[in-house]
């Protein structure tokens, strides 16, 4: 895990706002507003830097987040729209499959999807994260009931 140092500097460039509202990045940024962190952290060897909200997603999630060298492209997105927020509940792992997921749920497709592997390892980690089940299933294109059973260990993953 980060250490106690990395964290205190991390979250002394977050402006903490209320559990639902952007958390906005004081530090460096990048292009397109992402905030960047330069951290010494077990998963990686050495130091590097990481992209803001990626860094917030994995302290909030423990979850693995796919290692590229360019922020915007690290796989975390914000719901928010927002770059530079770093509120954890605004964020989740997406996937190209999960931006056409987002887009189905925009209201042009209103079928039920079949999940991926990949959905399904993303719909358990927004769970995880704390995301609302009924706002998870709705960006997945499915039931709740469904969402509900792959968080308790119900679902069936499907095969890749
Ligand atoms: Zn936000």
């Amino acid at each position: 895990m980060a250490r106690a140092l990395t964290l205190d500097r991390y979250w002394s460039k977050v402006e903490v706002c209320g559990p639902d509202e952007c958390w906005p990045w004081t530090g460096g940024t990048k292009a397109q507003g992402y905030g960047i962190f330069f951290v010494q952290h077990s998963r990686w060897k050495g130091k590097r830097w990481v992209g803001a909200h990626v860094f917030a997603y994995i302290l909030a999630t423990k979850e693995d987040v796919p290692d590229r060298r360019d922020p915007p492209h690290y796989g975390v997105l914000h719901r928010c729209n927002n770059p530079p927020c770093c509120n954890a509940r605004h964020l989740y792992l997406g996937t190209a499959v999960q931006n056409s997921a987002d887009m189905l749920a925009a209201g042009r497709d209103v079928g039920k999807r079949r999940l991926t592997a990949q959905d399904y390892d993303d719909i358990l980690a927004r769970t995880e994260a704390g995301d609302r089940i009924k706002d998870v299933a709705e960006a997945y294109g499915v039931n709740a009931s469904h969402v509900s059973n792959i968080k308790a260990g119900r679902g069936r993953r499907p095969p890749k």
